[in-house]
């Protein structure tokens, strides 16, 4: 269902500059309607991030594209993402290959999107929890991605990422944030680039924004 809609948008995204083909396929792979509220259907395949209720929402698609191409990974790799919300992102990055694990904080939501992973047989393993402190247990890893804005880059997320490896992480106001690629050079010493005009609902936690 909703290929041409499917087929529109990755010409959309390559054209906006995504040129990581595991990116693009992955994208065009993941069927993003069953990932919305049945109110937000029709809206599925547009550019726009959307409501998914719990006062969260759906990253925009390219916005997805972008931090996933950003993550310069490849398949096999173990990546750590705080903020499962509707799970798209996630099952992004597994139709890619990767092996997931994602955080998510509100229980409601952490529940859902637990049911409809294992419904659609998308392997993610899922925990409910504050994520701005990681995930120690399977640290290091390969990559970590923030879908929520921060005040700042958690010290914990930092120490998880092995050598070589890239934390994206959109860090700001409540309002507006700007993208950092974060990539650990050693055991002390971080490389960032940056890429302004993201825009998030905020990270909560020890080591985000208080509630
Ligand atoms: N990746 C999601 C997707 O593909 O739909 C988009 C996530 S939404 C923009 C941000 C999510 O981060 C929300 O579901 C929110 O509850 C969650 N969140 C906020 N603070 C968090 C924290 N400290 N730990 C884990 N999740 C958090």
């Amino acid at each position: 269902m909703y290929e041409n809609e499917r087929k529109q948008l990755i010409a959309k995204l390559s054209q906006s500059g995504i040129k990581d083909i595991s990116v693009l396929k992955a994208m065009f792979n993941v069927e993003r309607h069953l990932f919305v509220p049945e109110a937000m259907i029709q809206h599925a395949y547009k550019d726009v991030a959307l409501p998914i209720g719990f006062g969260q929402t759906i990253s925009q698609p390219f916005t997805v594209a972008f931090m996933s191409q950003a993550l310069k990974i490849k398949a096999g790799a173990k990546v750590l993402e705080i903020g499962t919300g509707s799970g798209y992102q996630a099952a992004v990055l597994a139709k890619m290959g990767m092996k997931v694990y994602s955080i998510e904080r509100q229980f409601d939501i952490y529940q859902m999107t637990l049911k409809l992973l294992d419904e659609l047989q998308i392997r993610v393993f899922c925990k409910w929890g504050d994520g701005t402190i990681g995930w120690d247990e399977f640290a290091p890893y390969d990559a970590i991605i923030v879908t929520a804005g921060s005040p700042s880059v958690p010290a914990a997320l930092q120490k998880q990422l092995q050598m070589g490896a890239k934390l994206v992480i959109p860090v700001g106001d409540k309002n507006s944030q700007t993208l950092k690629i974060i990539t650990r050079i050693d055991e002390s010493n971080f490389d960032v680039e940056e890429s302004p005009d993201f825009s998030f609902v905020p990270l909560i936690g020890r080591e985000g924004w208080k509630e």
